[in-house]
């Protein structure tokens, strides 16, 4: 009897979770958008609503990009960080890193050789690297974009002043990405050093679009002290903000910083991630990034798989890229730039997937096109 009861009243507890998710993926699938507990609630249930969220962003990845898969070539340009996060392998008080940096002739070398190979795309890369003031950095934009009219030039270099963002812009970049990292003030000082601050972080993406960049920003998954509540921010933030792309990435710790001894982000969560965030911005640039491919041997298939667009293969020297380690065993250390194009043309290919030669700007829905004149006329830009 005692028995019966508990299994009755855990059959309707089972309906009223069933009936919950329905409603929630429902909402999401068509409407892209959910309120924070309710992602925390899929979050938290996702085995059960895995499979369908990835099959839909699938079909919705399709719908937008057809079976094209966009590449961008990074080049990791300096490793050389006045910053300090606690996370990350190239921090300033990480004594064991041989510090890089390379010389112009080295990066437009990168890009030549990156554009021989099929790219159209350079991410410029780096720690926040005081050397590279603008007086370095505008002239050497300005070149690349005189050799290479057709190219996007994206730059990862970190937190600036806006007056430094504008002259950036001014020389030929157009494409910036900031990973916010958490959404979450308080999570993000247990992230980073005291002199670092979320608002200043969110204040540079926020900036950067308005001097009109195409922004990426993003978050690790399976950083420590992140649960579902931090990882729901995060989806609320990116569904909202709707920057052009999105890199999310496990965390996975690195040896020589104070995170060593964490556990690194999963597959299983990252991937579901990407599904959602599909879901909850369809046309959103979805890289399946290299770590990714570092936690998994088939990675960033698998992130395709889950709605994953973009992938972004090492185009730095050689030489160097032992260098650029933000965590452990990361892939394609030795790795000669065309090696890394052409297995990952391969591996692209196993998920009938194509990878092509093209600039691959975000292509709105005509529903999204809609969306965003409407917010234009309502923020009174227009
Ligand atoms: N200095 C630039 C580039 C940072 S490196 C900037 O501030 O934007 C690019 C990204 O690598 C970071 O934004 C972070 O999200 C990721 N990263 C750093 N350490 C990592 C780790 N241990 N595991 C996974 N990703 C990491």
């Amino acid at each position: 009897m005692f028995f019966g009861c508990c299994i009755l009243k855990s059959g309707k507890e089972r309906e009223e979770v069933e009936e919950k998710l329905k409603r929630i993926t429902g909402k999401l699938i068509r409407e892209h958008s959910l309120e924070e507990e309710e992602y925390r609630y899929l979050i938290d249930h996702r085995e059960e609503v895995r499979d369908r969220l990835a099959r839909e962003a699938r079909r919705v990845t399709e719908q937008i990009y057809g079976d094209e898969i966009f590449v961008r070539g990074l080049i990791e340009f300096t490793n050389i960080c006045r910053n300090d996060c606690l996370y990350c392998g190239i921090r300033n008080s990480n004594e064991n890193v041989e510090r890089y940096r390379l010389t112009e002739k080295q990066i437009l070398d990168c890009c030549a050789e990156g554009y021989e190979l099929g790219y159209r795309t350079f991410v410029l890369q780096g720690g926040e690297d005081g050397y590279f003031s603008d007086e370095v950095l505008v002239p050497l934009i300005r070149k690349i974009r005189r050799e290479y009219p057709e190219c996007a030039i994206t730059l990862s270099i970190g937190e600036r002043e806006r007056a430094s963002y504008q002259a950036l812009f001014d020389a030929g970049a157009d494409r910036y990405l900031l990973r916010h990292e958490t959404a979450d003030e308080g999570h993000y000082r247990k992230l980073h050093p005291e002199r670092m601050s979320f608002r200043h972080r969110m204040n540079c993406l926020r900036e950067l679009r308005e001097i009109g960049y195409a922004v990426g920003a993003g978050f690790m998954v399976g950083s420590p002290f992140q649960t579902s509540r931090e990882l729901a921010e995060d989806l609320k933030f990116i569904e909202t903000f709707r920057p052009e792309m999105c890199g999310i990435g496990p965390f996975i710790p690195h040896r020589d910083t104070p995170f060593r001894d964490e556990p690194a982000g999963t597959l299983e969560l990252t991937c579901f991630l990407l599904s959602v965030i599909r879901l909850a911005w369809p046309s959103v640039l979805l890289p399946a990034t290299t770590a990714l491919g570092t936690i998994d041997p088939r990675g960033r298939e698998k992130g395709v798989l889950s709605g994953a667009n973009v992938v972004m293969p090492n185009l730095s020297p050689t030489e160097v890229r032992r260098n650029y380690e933000l965590y452990n065993d990361k892939i394609c250390m030795g790795d000669e730039s065309a090696q890394c194009r052409s297995c990952l043309d391969m591996r692209m290919r196993t998920v009938g997937r194509r990878v092509v030669t093209d600039r691959g700007d975000l292509r709105r829905t005509p529903r999204e096109e809609v969306n965003e004149e409407e917010s234009r006329k309502k923020n009174g830009t227009e």
